[in-house]
């Protein structure tokens, strides 16, 4: 009987850090000769609490674009590409529909873009070891745009491949993955992605025989340490949360704790909601930690009581 191919005996966990699952696959007997990467949530991390918060910032700085009004532009433009173009969506589509340049949004994502570190420094490795790195984004913005973001954040040159310029999606059926993988003339065994999500990125490039690894986010952090988290109703106040979210991400990654060990520490703040504004993102990670501290300590007390 032959043995199993590696690629189904990779655990599919959710991870924090993409280096161990990277190195494990390069030292395999078949190593993969082609690493790619999702890019939001993945390589980037917007230090907003949801997504669409960055549009909070566009009715800042240009009064009188709400951020309902982007959202409606996005889901017109995405419908009619679709549903009557037959091609997926781009942000000059979305801006036909918004009386304002595109370039306000691209500049609005430079301001909260940040790069996720376990995933740079798994770039700066990949790189050093001469092995072959990419790109891949079910997104709106186009390659270019994408790479406006990937430099701010401090990453090396690579391909970069999005939907919004290819007219494909990881999601539909891993198109976008095997357009990519034959253009590079790879095979699909050869082949090792990242990304957050579990559909798109996870289970279509499995799919597909490729090997992954499916990474967690701050968001999902936050809301896994609390549900409770409100929508933000501000710009400042969706900074404020996406500052804290990483903050929590990074820290519970480093020490190998459990979100649900913060949870009681975060409700307290979310309870204090109407002072928020007065605290900065380290006053609140201080008080966040002291309190999750005590909780611990008292735990451990009612523990050793009984
Ligand atoms: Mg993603």
């Amino acid at each position: 009987m032959g043995s199993i191919p590696l690629r189904l005996q990779q655990p599919r966990k959710l991870v924090a850090d993409p280096r161990p699952g990277i190195a494990s696959a390069l030292a395999a007997s078949q190593p993969p000769t082609l690493v790619t990467f999702d890019v939001f949530d993945t390589l980037i991390w917007r230090r907003t609490l949801l997504p669409q918060d960055v549009f909070l910032s566009l009715s800042h700085h240009f009064p009188g674009i709400a951020s309902w009004m982007r959202r409606e532009a996005e889901r017109v433009a995405t419908f009619a590409c679709r549903r009557v173009l037959r091609r997926e969506p781009t942000l000059r589509d979305i801006y036909c529909l918004l009386p304002m340049s595109q370039a306000g949004e691209i500049a609005a994502e430079q301001r909260v873009c940040v790069a996720n570190p376990h995933c740079h420094s798994a770039i700066q490795s990949l790189s050093r070891l001469g092995v072959r790195i990419a790109a891949i984004s079910d997104m709106y913005l186009d390659a270019q745009e994408i790479r406006t973001l990937l430099d701010a954040c401090g990453y090396p040159e690579m391909p970069i491949y999005s939907s919004a310029t290819e007219s494909c999606t990881k999601g539909d059926n891993g198109a976008l993955f095997s357009a990519i993988w034959k253009r590079l003339g790879v095979r699909p065994s050869e082949v090792f992605h990242v990304g957050d999500n579990a559909h798109s990125d996870i289970a279509m490039a499995n799919r597909l025989g490729a090997g992954t690894c499916h990474v967690s986010t701050p968001r999902a952090t936050l809301f896994d340490a609390c549900p409770s988290v409100p929508r933000a109703r501000s710009a400042a106040e969706t900074l404020f949360w996406g500052e804290l979210a990483i903050r929590l991400h990074l820290h519970i990654a480093d020490h190998g704790e459990a979100a649900a060990s913060y949870g009681n520490a975060i409700r307290m703040l979310v309870q204090q909601r109407g002072t928020i504004s007065q605290l900065s993102v380290d006053e609140a990670w201080r008080e966040i930690q002291y309190c999750a501290e005590a909780v611990g300590d008292a735990e451990a007390g009612t523990r050793r009581a009984t």
